[in-house]
């Protein structure tokens, strides 16, 4: 399978992030997208396919606060990486912006996701990755695989969170609109529940998200995910979320993955993409399912069968030493 990445998405290396309670070393580490690298056959480097897919799904506002959010902050004579520390959970009149603190509030749903110096490059070519992906599919093939890191499901239309900053699994669906494709559907099988894409395409009708997590009754990010988010508007039941236990092996994962494969299929999309997460792996150090590494190609075989022309699009998984291994498993099993 065709695999697409750039080296400048390694450039996105904030130290620290905020996590039960205290400052640790940054889990989305550049080396998840090394031991993946080091696990795949050759890969191709991604084309630039410039700004526009991106405006497609992310406001202006967002991306402008985005790409100088880091030289912002350090105008404001702050050291290290930027990372907000109030929330507008009350939104009773337009938003005050002057200063970098009120932009990382308004433009964050989470404490988890700092702005290094690197963050704009990275998650711009981890997005270009997704489109080169694209790319190989609108020209013929059966799959083709983008390395995405940083990750991309918790990202929205103005927010960032959850390690995700642009949406790479949206703005590949964006520009498969772009390009003709006239029914999309996003299959996201990472740990937890993809929010941003989500709330992309929440009112859409031509667009299908379909969700596989765990119950953010319990796990981040808590807020979204839920069984009766099901769509509003045109897009009125093309929300299909399947949260799933903790604990949930391959036996309690395929019967769910059967009915998210199932709904796919009577939507009769022309284009699939995947949103893909190792985190479901029985040794993820922030996760809680059970898959193992021989699972993936199980998992794989099954989302290959509908015969839909897929962008993999990698997500999370945080257990580094088996990251490459997983990932490869799945990408053999899709075929
Ligand atoms: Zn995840």
């Amino acid at each position: 399978m065709r695999a697409f990445w750039d080296a400048r998405q390694l450039a996105h290396a904030p130290a620290l992030e905020l996590h039960n309670g205290a400052f640790v070393p940054f889990g989305e580490a550049p080396v998840r997208a090394e031991a993946i690298l080091a696990a795949l056959g050759p890969v191709e480097a991604a084309a630039d396919h410039g700004e526009a897919p991106l405006r497609a799904v992310h406001s202006s506002g967002y991306l402008a606060f985005l790409r100088a959010a880091h030289a912002d902050w350090r105008a404001a004579g702050r050291e290290g990486d930027a990372s907000g520390y109030a929330w507008p959970v009350t939104r009773r009149r337009p938003l005050a912006l002057d200063r970098i603190d009120a932009r990382l509030g308004a433009y964050s749903f989470d404490a988890s996701s700092p702005i290094a110096a690197g963050t704009w490059e990275a998650a711009y070519w981890s997005a270009q990755s997704a489109l080169s992906a694209l790319g190989a599919v609108l020209g013929g093939a059966r799959a083709a695989f983008a390395l995405c890191r940083p990750p991309g499901h918790h990202a929205g239309r103005d927010y960032l969170g959850g390690y995700c900053y642009l949406n790479s699994a949206a703005i590949a669906a964006e520009a498969g609109v772009a390009a003709g494709r006239r029914r999309i559907a996003i299959l996201d099988v990472d740990y937890h529940h993809g929010n941003g894409t989500q709330d992309i395409f929440y009112a859409r009708g031509d667009v299908l998200f379909v969700s596989l997590h765990a119950d953010p009754v319990l796990d981040y990010p808590f807020f979204w995910g839920h069984a009766d988010e099901r769509g509003e508007g045109e897009g009125e039941g093309a929300t299909l979320n399947l949260p799933l236990p903790r604990g949930a092996d391959l036996k309690a994962y395929l019967p769910a993955l059967d009915i998210a494969l199932g709904r796919i299929a009577a939507f009769a999309p022309d284009l699939l993409v995947l949103s893909y997460g190792a985190d479901t792996f029985a040794g993820d150090p922030i996760s809680y399912f059970r898959l193992e590494t021989a699972d993936y190609a199980i998992v794989a075989r099954r989302i290959a069968s509908l015969g839909v022309p897929s962008v993999i699009v990698m997500e999370g998984g945080y257990a580094v030493d088996a990251l490459g291994a997983n990932a490869a498993s799945f990408l053999e099993g899709f075929g």
